[in-house]
């Protein structure tokens, strides 16, 4: 018989569908109206024995006791952010994410915000369709990135592959994290010393309350009129009101964005503002990433189910 799992969230890629409803019995919430989600969660919960959740639509403490067989919690992500481990736990369920297979594509997506940040593509794109070229708007140049210092906070998986290929651009590249890296990258004392020393600031760290508002208004302000801010992380790690009296007081330079404090609404006065780049939470949003990052959830998920070692499991009990 196949196991019963509770799916998180939407979108999965075609063939991460496929495989999903073939090897399992699935249960859809995002199918089911948000008004009748609590009562459908009741009528399945005791056949559930895995939740197949996405990096942002997670399983609280909530759920968790709704579900009694629950034994496997597999993310479609390798931010675990949306998940209470303290809630799971007590009750020996592990955690499953997608590390490694997505680090290329949002590391991509990092780069290419920056850049468009750096020489103001968007700004630009607008110029050319609304007619200012033609109509010779003055426009002021950008600025190089070669010999510019990139400052990565969390030089980890995806922090890692920024910072390679930053350094393609002639960039100097410097990081903050709790440890020391297994890197010849220069690690700054504080995230403080980090924004100080930095052109760019590149936000890669895990999000979650040890993380929250790292990003506040001191760090902004050390990152100065000159400093761009990349969050390709989470939304949680910047203080977004900070940020925007920033920008908009020009004590900030410019921001590039894929992740918000309230997704997917992001702050309405952003949007107003000429120096600011943003996208919608899509850092690993290829064919090819969000496919490799399905398959690999439902090998964890058909891994636990078999007896077999989990391909990917989250070590670590407390979020
Ligand atoms: P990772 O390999 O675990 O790297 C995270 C790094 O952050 C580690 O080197 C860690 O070093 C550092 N870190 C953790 N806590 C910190 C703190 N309090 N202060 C400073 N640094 C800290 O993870 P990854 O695979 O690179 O992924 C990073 C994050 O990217 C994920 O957690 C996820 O939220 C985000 N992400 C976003 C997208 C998107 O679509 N935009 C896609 C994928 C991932 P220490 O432990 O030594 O501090």
């Amino acid at each position: 018989m196949r196991p019963e799992i509770l799916v998180l969230g939407s979108g999965w890629m075609p063939d991460v569908s496929a495989k999903l409803d073939r090897r399992f019995t699935c249960h859809h919430l995002a199918n089911v109206a948000p008004e009748e989600r609590q009562a459908y969660i009741a009528r399945v919960a005791p056949g559930v024995r895995g939740v197949f959740a996405s990096g942002t639509v997670g399983i609280d403490a909530r759920l968790a006791a709704q579900l009694p067989q629950l034994e496997i919690v597999a993310v479609h992500g390798v931010g675990v952010d949306a998940v209470d481990f303290a809630a799971l736990a007590p009750r020996g369920i592990p955690v499953t994410n997608t590390p490694d297979v997505l680090t290329d594509d949002v590391a991509d997506l990092a780069v290419a915000l920056l850049l468009a940040a750096a020489r103001r593509v968007p700004m630009l794109d607008r110029y050319v369709r609304d007619g200012g070229w033609e109509a010779k708007r003055p426009l002021m140049p950008s600025r190089a990135l070669r010999g510019k210092v990139a400052g990565i906070l969390g030089l980890g998986r995806i922090g890692q592959a920024v910072a390679t290929r930053l350094e393609g651009f002639g960039m100097q590249i410097r990081y903050h994290q709790r440890s020391t890296a297994n890197s010849a990258y220069p690690r700054s004392a504080s995230l403080l010393d980090l924004a100080r020393d930095s052109d760019y600031l590149v936000v890669c760290a895990p999000g979650g309350p040890g993380t929250q508002h790292l990003v506040n208004a001191e760090v902004i302000d050390a990152l100065g009129p000159q400093g761009t801010l990349v969050n390709i992380a989470r939304g949680s790690l910047v203080d977004e009101a900070a940020l925007v009296t920033a920008l908009a007081a020009g004590r900030l330079g410019a921001a590039a964005l894929d992740v918000f404090e309230d997704e997917p609404r992001g702050p309405a006065a952003l949007k107003e503002m000429e120096q600011v780049v943003l996208t919608p939470h899509v850092g690993s949003f290829t064919l090819e990433a969000r496919t490799a990052m399905g398959m690999l959830a439902i090998d964890n998920l058909l891994a636990h189910f078999a007896g077999e070692p989990l391909r990917t499991p989250v070590e670590r009990t407390t979020s």
